[in-house]
């Protein structure tokens, strides 16, 4: 039988960069040739050679209730008959604005866009113009898009500014930067002590999904709050991968729950707000936000932004998800994976261990979960790959590399979850040998 898969991809390394249009497709990470995708139906994808596969990637975060949901669709198609896009108001932006402002309380005003990468690079802009300083922090391994101040590593040393992780990043343009480690409290107070008072804001990605799944620590989470304050920065939440995702009121909500009186200031939006067409958001008080052109002096811009089919996907969402006892479903059948997988794993001899929250997360090759990117990084990259490879084969599709968290949708069923156990334990087998 001819491989459509790999014809398609030999096809597309001839067009375009790598084949793919965002790097982590390409499979580079773990080897092997890319499934191109042909349809997808709630739980599932099909690839080019018609293979079936338990889908736990949702477009990478956004296709919280799985592929083809039928209040979604039909929303969608009554909004592309009345046109795609105006380049002027419509009342779905605004509806879509009422929405997320209900749902996120330390909103008062929010920006529509489309991708979260534009959502964190305002941000960055926003912050600097509402408090006229120019220090950003940011920490290892949290991803907020790839803007060029955002694309940067540590630098050697302690609380050290960041030197540029792509080509094409001038070291000038990231000075500006400072990248410290992830839960590290003494590094963070330190940074703040050096450069507290021109510091404009801290952006975290409360829960990390793009170092696989690490939770900020309450400790540590409380001093970024307590420090912002005091210092007078701004403290930016990128919640585009967990907002929606890992609870309602996204991961601000879940904090408020262990801090009393918790808020950021600032909030990145995406993924579920679009619920899978371009759509992203960023938030924060009324006072930040009428900084924003056409009231204030930060220029930010957009010809598809609210586009009035991206915007009714993510209304016709974001109803789906307030239905009472979504979340509860959502995190039990999520819950249900990771600890399927781990019991899997230790009954096969793997070390294996695991953690979510709502329909986010993460599982390791460790006996204890890490708090940074730097243990992340220490996993056996060739067993996980033997892990990915193994479920792939096996019809189940996971991230194809160690350091990306997992996504649930609504539509997985608790015997997608057996079949998937039931896959991971065939290949924990191999793995235990
Ligand atoms: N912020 C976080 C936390 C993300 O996970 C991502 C993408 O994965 C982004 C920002 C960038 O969003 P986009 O890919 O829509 O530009």
């Amino acid at each position: 039988m001819t491989d459509r898969n790999q014809e398609l991809f030999d096809r597309a390394k001839a067009l375009i960069p790598g084949g793919v249009n965002s790097p982590v497709r390409a499979f580079r990470a773990v080897g092997g040739t890319p499934r191109f995708v042909q349809r997808a139906q709630g739980a599932y994808f099909w690839d080019a050679n018609g293979q079936k596969y338990i889908d736990y990637i949702g477009s990478w975060g956004p296709m919280i209730l799985g592929h083809g949901h039928p209040a979604v669709l039909e929303a969608v198609q009554k909004a592309v008959l009345e046109g795609f896009s105006y380049g002027a108001p419509t009342e779905r932006e605004v509806e879509l604005a009422e929405e997320i402002i209900k749902l996120v309380p330390s909103i008062d005003m929010v920006r529509l866009v489309s991708s979260g990468t534009e959502a964190g690079m305002s941000t960055i802009r926003l912050a600097r113009g509402a408090t006229g300083r120019k220090k950003i922090i940011k920490f290892e391994g949290c991803y907020h898009g790839h803007a060029d101040a955002l694309l940067v590593k540590a630098g050697s040393g302690l609380a050290t500014f960041g030197n540029p992780t792509s080509a094409g990043v001038p070291p000038e343009v990231v000075q500006h930067t400072i990248v410290l480690e992830y839960n590290n409290i003494e590094q963070l107070e330190a940074a703040f002590v050096e450069h507290g008072p021109d510091v404009a804001c801290l952006i975290i990605e409360p829960i990390a999904g793009n170092m696989n799944f690490v939770r900020a620590s309450v400790p540590f989470m409380k001093r970024c709050r307590e420090l912002c304050t005091q210092h007078g920065a701004l403290l930016a939440f990128d919640e585009v991968m967990t907002g929606f995702r890992v609870a309602l009121g996204g991961a601000q909500s879940v904090y408020a729950q262990l801090i009393p009186g918790f808020e950021p200031d600032m909030t990145v939006m995406g993924k579920v707000i679009g619920g899978g067409m371009p759509l992203a958001a960023f938030g924060a008080k009324r006072a930040v936000m009428e900084q924003l052109a056409p009231l204030g002096g930060v220029y930010q811009a957009g010809t598809l932004s609210g586009n009035p089919v991206a915007t009714a996907c993510g209304l016709a969402t974001l109803k789906e998800i307030q239905k009472p006892g979504f979340y509860e479903a959502l995190s039990a059948t999520t819950q249900s994976l990771v600890s399927g997988l781990t019991s899997a794993a230790a009954a096969e001899g793997v070390t294996l261990c695991g953690d979510s929250q709502g329909g986010m997360f993460g599982f390791f090759l460790f006996d204890e979960l890490p708090q940074n990117y730097a243990k992340v990084m220490t996993t056996d990259g060739p067993t996980f790959n033997t892990l990915f490879h193994g479920l792939l084969d096996r019809g189940v599709y996971i991230a194809p590399a160690l350091y990306e968290a997992g996504f649930v949708s609504a539509a997985h069923t608790a015997q997608d979850i057996a079949d998937t156990v039931s896959a991971a334990q065939d290949v924990f087998k191999l793995l235990g040998k």
